[in-house]
C-alpha cells in the first residue's frame, strides 16, 4: 500500500510503499477513505510532541471501511464505515480507565503518534476504540473527520446521535468541537 511516513521532524513526509498491515487480536483492517489534518499532526511532524513512534504514519482523524477483522474482533462487519480516533489503546486498569476517563490513561497509545495512523491506503486499529459512523453523521462529510474525536464526548454526555434527535445531534457536534482543538486532542 502507499503511505506517507514521518521520519525526521520538520522534514516532508516520505512517500513509501508499505506492506498492508494484518489485523491482530481485537483489531480491524480499515481501507482509509479520508484522513484529516489536525493541528496535533502538525505538532507531531514539527517534533513538538516527544517520543513518537518512528518511522510513523501520521493521521488520527480517519474515516474508512472495514476490510478484515483480526482474531476476536467482531464489533463491525466487512464493508462497514467506521471512524478511528486519536485514542488508540488504553490499559483498562488504571484509575482513569476504571473511572471511564480512559482518554487520560497514563499508558495510552495514540493513533498517528505512538501507533501508525491514517495517511495510508490501509490502517489497523483496535476496534474497541473505533465507532460506527451512523447515517446522520454522513451529512458531515468531509467534516466528519472531526467526528472521530467525538467518541469520548458522546459517551461522556450520553448522547445518541440519531436522525430524529436533532437537539442531541447538535449537542454532539458542539461537544465534538471542544474535543479536537489545537494540541488538545486528549480532552
Ligand atoms: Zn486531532
Ligand atoms: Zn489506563
Amino acid at each position: 500500500m502507499e503511505a506517507m511516513v514521518f521520519i525526521h521532524a520538520q522534514q516532508p513526509l516520505s512517500h513509501e510503499d508499505r506492506k498492508t498491515p494484518v489485523p491482530g487480536p481485537a483489531q480491524v483492517l480499515v481501507e482509509v477513505s479520508a484522513c484529516a489534518v489536525c493541528r496535533t499532526d502538525l505538532h507531531v511532524v514539527d517534533g513538538e510532541l516527544k517520543d513518537p513512534k518512528l518511522p510513523l504514519i501520521p493521521g488520527h482523524e480517519i474515516v474508512g471501511r472495514v476490510r478484515a477483522s483480526g482474531p476476536g474482533a467482531n464489533h463491525f462487519y466487512k464493508g462497514e464505515r467506521i471512524g478511528i480516533p486519536w485514542l488508540g489503546w488504553t490499559c483498562g486498569v488504571c484509575r482513569y480507565c476504571q473511572a471511564g476517563m480512559e482518554n487520560l490513561c497514563d499508558t495510552a497509545r495514540f493513533t498517528g503518534y505512538t501507533i501508525d495512523g491514517g495517511y495510508a491506503e490501509y490502517t489497523v486499529a483496535d476496534e474497541r476504540f473505533c465507532f460506527r459512523i451512523m447515517r446522520p453523521w454522513i451529512v458531515f462529510e468531509p467534516e466528519s473527520s472531526k467526528a472521530q474525536q467525538s467518541w469520548s464526548a458522546i459517551r461522556k454526555f450520553a448522547l445518541q446521535p440519531t436522525a430524529d434527535t436533532l437537539p442531541n445531534r447538535k449537542a454532539s457536534v458542539d461537544a465534538i468541537s471542544t474535543i479536537c482543538q489545537p494540541g488538545r486532542c486528549r480532552n
